[in-house]
């Protein structure tokens, strides 16, 4: 017997909602095809959605006004499938020396998560740092965000909407400055951890029904969870960074717990294979005086760089958890960094900024901090010493 032919059901980058989402968790994709699906044109379906783009990342406009303006049937679709961007609250937002800026934002259920703008130092390039979760299961040892745990991951929604609070901000005590076409999944989080939800909120921030930026401004940074390199690669467009921090796998173990199960070696063949052709990786590696910042530990981490097409981000430690863990002096800094450029690898210092709102590298602690303020009392509180005390 012959079977009739039945339309193929569309490939989806996330599954149907029971319910419908905020207009950033949806994938841009598969939200055409869903309205598609429930009654609307492909060409009615994709003006409503850039109209929806313009009018949340262009004119601020609100929501229920922007949904007025839409034509019947495309508001009706959009009704049944979408719900208004996740709004975050501020509840902080400083400036540092340097304009770096770091917001604490307070998701719907009470977790705080911290993200930061940063700068160029010429003020012609502006980087926004995102987190992925709140808390990260990691553990690094040098890392504020590691001693809370994982408490949970954000949705995409929650991760676009750091972005939207951080423009707002931008714009209003920075306008003087380049605005904000930079991102890296640099905060609070592991994002391999939480990879569906960030490779939605790549395709959001870079597509043109979304916050339409460049892919190539996209950096994701990973610990270096090897085995979900090559499904990061299929699903994200975007640079990814590594971050190595030893060029050993004593020592990488030691400050590392993610080295036990997934060694050097284990990561650098997992690169090998999954990088895209004509792409490279951003390797990022934590000078500690004493630690790792020796010549003879910038000879081992070139024998690791061998064969890869990378960078290289040479980081003074900041401030973390482990007093242990301090940065070296800047002379040797330079010197670890000129061994590199001498044997041809590109390798930059990337400056601490924001040290003095607690919003640098590694700094990161919203939740964290937050319980011990409260612990200590609302008066008189200065959160910034609160960073760093010990809890
Ligand atoms: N989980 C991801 C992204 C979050 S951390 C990752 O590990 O890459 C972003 C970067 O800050 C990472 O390279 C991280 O190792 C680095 N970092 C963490 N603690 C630091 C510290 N005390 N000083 C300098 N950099 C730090």
């Amino acid at each position: 017997m012959l079977w009739p032919m039945l339309p193929t059901a569309p490939v989806l980058h996330q599954a149907t909602p029971a319910t419908p989402l905020s207009l950033d968790s949806w994938h841009p994709d598969d939200l055409l095809e869903q309205l598609v699906l429930v009654g609307c044109r492909t060409q009615q379906a994709r003006q409503a959605l850039l109209q929806l783009a313009k009018g949340t990342w262009q004119t601020a406009t609100p929501w229920p006004v922007l949904l007025a303006t839409l034509g019947k049937t495309a508001r009706k679709s959009v009704e049944l499938l979408v719900i208004a961007p996740v709004e975050l609250q501020v509840t902080d937002d400083r400036g540092s020396a340097d304009a770096t800026r770091k917001l604490l934002l307070r998701t719907h259920d009470g977790h705080l998560i911290e993200t930061v703008v940063i700068p160029s130092t010429t003020g012609t390039r502006t980087t926004v740092c995102l987190s992925s979760q709140v808390g990260c299961g990691r553990r690094c040892t040098f890392c504020e965000t590691g001693r809370s745990g994982l408490i949970r991951n954000l949705t995409a929604g929650e991760i676009v909407a750091q972005l939207r609070q951080a423009q707002r901000s931008w714009q209003r005590h920075s306008p003087e400055l380049a605005p904000i076409r930079n991102v890296v999944f640099m905060g609070m989080g592991e994002p391999l951890d939480n990879l569906a939800e960030v490779a939605t909120a790549v395709a959001v921030l870079t597509h043109d029904r979304g916050a339409g930026l460049s892919w190539r401004h996209v950096t994701v940074s990973t610990v270096g969870v090897a085995h979900k390199i090559s499904a990061f690669f299929e699903q994200v467009q975007a640079h990814l960074a590594v971050s190595l921090h030893a060029p050993d796998d004593a020592r990488r173990s030691e400050w590392m717990p993610i080295n036990a199960r997934c060694d050097l070696a284990t990561l650098k063949s997992a690169l090998l294979q999954h990088l895209p052709p004509g792409r490279e990786v951003l390797v990022e590696y934590i000078l500690f005086a004493d630690r790792n910042s020796a010549l003879a530990d910038a000879e081992l981490l070139c024998g690791w760089l061998a064969g890869l097409p990378v960078r290289v981000n040479l980081i003074p430690a900041n401030p973390g958890p482990d007093p242990q863990l301090g940065a070296p002096p800047a002379e040797q800094v330079w010197q670890f960094q000129k061994y590199l450029l001498d044997r041809g690898i590109r390798a930059m210092v990337r400056h601490p900024h924001g040290r003095d709102i607690g919003g640098a590298c590694g700094q990161l602690a919203g939740a964290h901090r937050r319980e011990a303020v409260n612990r200590q009392g609302p008066d008189g509180v200065d959160e910034d010493a609160g960073a760093n005390a010990p809890l």
